[in-house]
């Protein structure tokens, strides 16, 4: 791994596995009462546990609940210009639920409870040229076409 010849890099170095953006998601889950967070946290929001056990989050989920956002984010959400409208969605992930973007802001193209699968697109580029990534899930069938 070299900084330098790096293109690209996660919004967040906790968000992935091991800060891998082709990675799973990262979550925590609490040794003492099972409860499951996603960002990773290092603290239990249940119990007060202070010593979370890494959780790699499934790949693969269901589309709990979305909508569509047809207007920029208010600062500061840093987000491509020109502003595109985007869905954004809940999707259970086994034992937790998780806010994201979606690929598809077609919302005659999404449902309740449709296969989703993890991928990643880029928020922004920063000053540097550098592709900052973000995560996304996409509809599973998207990919058969
Ligand atoms: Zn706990």
């Amino acid at each position: 791994m070299s900084a330098s010849t790096a293109t690209r890099r996660p919004i967040d170095p906790d968000l992935f596995v091991g800060g891998d953006a082709e990675a799973a998601l990262r979550g925590a889950r609490c040794p003492s009462c099972g409860t499951v967070t996603f960002p990773y946290q290092r603290g239990c929001p249940r119990c007060g546990e202070e010593a979370m056990t890494d959780l790699e989050l499934p790949r693969e989920g269901t589309l709990w609940s979305y909508t569509v956002q047809s207007f920029a984010p208010k600062s500061p959400f840093v987000c491509v210009e020109p502003f595109e409208p985007f869905g954004v969605g809940y999707v259970v992930l086994g034992d937790v639920i998780v806010e994201s973007r979606l690929t598809v802001a077609d919302a005659d193209a999404l449902r309740i409870d449709i296969p989703m699968r993890l991928t990643t697109i880029v928020n922004h580029v920063d000053e540097d040229g550098i592709e900052i990534v973000t995560f996304a899930f996409a509809p599973s069938s998207e990919e058969q076409r």
